[in-house]
């Protein structure tokens, strides 16, 4: 079971006498077809190990395992490239030879990416590097750095990944691998077109289409366009990108490449959409969902459900939308299913039981969605207009007209429920001379810093309002007047206590409250009647204090 392929080459082996002569030379030759011709390496290579494991030639085994091994990453995945891989290690480690060693670290780490075991790959990776400086292996050094970058890309660190990357185009560039520079400066791009450094993207990408070897490599040249594409889109310019965009698609429809087709139609889609062609969009992305259907890329048909359930929200098409958003889930769990190490890993398991009940949730919903569609737009647009109407637009938090309808309802719940009820009114001392001595533009972040550090001090459920001007009143249900005491003296002291002078020199901001706690026949006006009172008492009393008037008064 470790060796699919082995049954099939001791069949197929017939002139076993003339490969004895010369194993050395037939390894030669399937290294040489890896790049453009890899089922026959393929086929060379299991062969060459055959016949090396009957001879006891283990280190000619081992290499040959190495190009095995790889051959099969390329062509059937980690999965079937993995054992022979481990095996290839073990003999080279009998043997000794580090060359061999570094090597096959380096295609075990590539396996593990992508299986998605981060933690071995980055270890098989090291080791790779650990061997290659030993032996001063440079041509091996920008393959590493590569793939380490790569790593840090798929988990979107990209200051890390960038690091990497570059080092790896450094070493790269002193090789004579043209194909190994292209390579690297096509990751390089993808890079920094994340990190938004368009102009530099672009020209390490045509640093890479001068040094492609065509027609060998027209796959990487689509690659190149489309992210062009991608970096022409991100800026806004529009025609370039969907130029770019359908010249990557016309490469890779020429030659058959499925990914690369899906990937330019999801960005003409994404680039149809931006400009609200939504009717090109459409056509795109259900061309994009007819062409992956061909090949298994659970990844990217998320993707592609997600544009579409965006493009169908967006259109009001809600049931449609729902339907992607459904597929968008389900894909994700198949993701997750078909990911052998994401399965036995705990975390993961627990994330496809979330995502398995989601989607429960998700069809569930589906009926929902028909119902509410009609309504909905009305609705949420009513709730906007009323959301804006009750809140105050400089300082965000809510106006006078909310406290108008909110206060009277808390005072007959307070009344109601027996609990007590407290408020303050806060105003800013001698707002005016603020306004004088340094803009209004000034006194207006005054207010805003000033709110803002009074909602720090507040519990949920207290709630402050401005009532005019500097002026702002605070509702404190379930506070007695000791409570409410404590309350006001802390958003008294932080006030005070702010560093205004981040806002200009020389600032410096305080406020009076004056405090009232609910009798029990007091209606709105009367409460609030007090607290003004006592806020009076506090500026007589020469402000940045806090008053409490008794009931009786
Ligand atoms: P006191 O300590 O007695 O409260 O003195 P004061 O200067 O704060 O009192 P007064 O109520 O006389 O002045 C308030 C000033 O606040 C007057 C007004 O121009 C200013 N003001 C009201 N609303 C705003 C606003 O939204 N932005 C700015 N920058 N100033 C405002
Ligand atoms: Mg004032
Ligand atoms: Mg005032």
């Amino acid at each position: 079971m470790e060796a699919p392929y082995s049954e099939v080459v001791i069949l197929t082996v017939e002139h076993e006498q003339d490969i004895n002569e010369d194993i050395a030379q037939r390894l030669a030759e399937a290294k040489a077809m890896f790049a453009p011709k890899c089922e026959e390496c393929l086929t060379l290579a299991t062969q060459v190990a055959t016949i090396a494991a009957r001879q006891g030639n283990t280190a000619a085994e081992a290499e040959a395992r190495l190009w095995w091994g790889r051959s099969l990453l390329v062509m059937m995945g980690a999965s079937a490239a993995l054992p022979i891989l481990r095996r290839a290690l073990r003999l080279a480690l009998e043997v000794e030879n580090r060359r061999l060693l570094a090597d096959v670290h380096l295609s075990l780490a590539q396996c593990y990416t992508g299986s998605g075991n981060n933690a071995s790959a980055i270890q098989n990776w090291l080791k790779s590097l650990e061997l290659a400086l030993d032996i001063n292996a440079v041509d091996l050094y920008a393959e590493i750095y590569l793939g380490l970058g790569n790593l840090y890309m798929l988990h979107e660190d990209l200051h890390t990944a960038f690091h990497y990357l570059a080092i790896a185009a450094d070493f790269a560039a002193a090789q004579r691998d043209r194909d190994l520079r292209a390579k690297s400066n096509i990751h390089l791009a993808s890079a920094l077109i994340k990190l938004e450094r368009y102009s530099l993207a672009e020209n390490v990408l045509h640093c890479a289409e001068a040094e492609l070897i065509l027609p060998l490599r027209r796959d990487w040249q689509a690659e190149i366009y489309n992210y062009l594409g991608a970096i022409h889109m991100r800026q806004n310019h529009v025609a370039a990108a969907q130029d770019y965009l359908k010249r990557a698609y016309a490469i890779n429809l020429d030659a058959g490449f499925l990914w690369g087709q899906t990937i330019n139609l999801l960005g003409l889609g994404q680039l149809a959409r931006r400009q609200d062609d939504d009717t090109s969009a459409e056509q795109y992305l259900l061309r994009a969902t007819e062409v992956v259907a061909k090949f298994d890329s659970p990844n990217l048909v998320q993707q592609i459900h997600l544009e579409l359930s965006q493009l169908y929200e967006a259109r009001g098409d809600f049931v449609r939308a729902m339907m992607h958003h459904v597929g968008y889930h389900e894909h994700y769990m198949l993701m997750m299913k078909s990911d052998l190490s994401a399965k036995l890993n705990s975390l993961a398991s627990r994330r496809l039981a979330a995502a398995e009940i989601r989607l429960k949730l998700l069809s569930s919903e589906l009926e929902l969605t028909q119902l509410r569609q009609q309504t909905s737009e009305r609705a949420s647009r009513m709730k906007q207009l009323e959301a804006a109407a009750y809140r105050d637009a400089l300082t965000g938090i809510f106006n006078r007209r909310a406290l108008d309808e909110r206060l009277p309802l808390e005072v007959q719940e307070a009344h109601e429920q027996g609990y007590p009820l407290s408020v303050a009114v806060i105003d800013f001392d001698h707002f005016k001379r603020v306004n004088d001595t340094f803009s209004h533009l000034i006194g207006d972040k005054v207010l805003q810093t000033g709110v803002a550090r009074i909602q720090e001090t507040l519990r949920e459920g207290d709630l402050l309002y401005r009532y005019g001007g500097e002026e702002f009143v605070l509702v404190l249900p379930h506070t007695n007047a000791i409570g409410a005491l404590h309350v006001a003296e802390r958003v008294r002291a932080r006030v005070a206590g702010h560093d205004w002078s981040t806002i200009v020199a020389g600032l410096s901001v305080t406020i009076s409250v004056g405090m009232a706690l609910l009798g029990p026949d007091e209606q709105v006006e009367d409460i609030v009647g007090r607290a003004d009172a006592a806020l009076y008492q506090a500026k007589q009393g020469g402000r940045n204090r806090i008053f409490m008037q008794s009931e009786e008064a």
